[in-house]
């Protein structure tokens, strides 16, 4: 039923998707890493890989942790 992979090895080929199900190449064994080398890995293990490169991680975790940490302080300072 499965049959030989297009790289020549004989080996019987099978479908690689990436993580939202699209068909991405026929590979085996031999030629796996070969084929996919192309791709980014994080095709395979993130199904938003599309949005989260349309919009690049902000740097919004650093104010947000300075705000908390000046709320804290100023707190600390009226107990007084
Ligand atoms: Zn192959």
């Amino acid at each position: 039923m499965s049959r030989p992979c297009s790289c020549g090895s004989g080996e019987p080929r099978r479908e690689v998707n990436d993580a939202r199900g699209i068909f991405v190449s026929y590979v085996c064994d031999k030629c796996e890493k070969e084929k996919l080398k192309g791709y980014r890995r994080e095709i395979f293990v993130n199904p938003r890989y599309w949005t989260s490169e349309q919009q690049p991680a902000k740097v919004g975790g650093l104010s947000a942790a300075a705000s908390r940490a000046r709320t804290r302080s100023a707190r600390a300072a009226s107990t007084r």
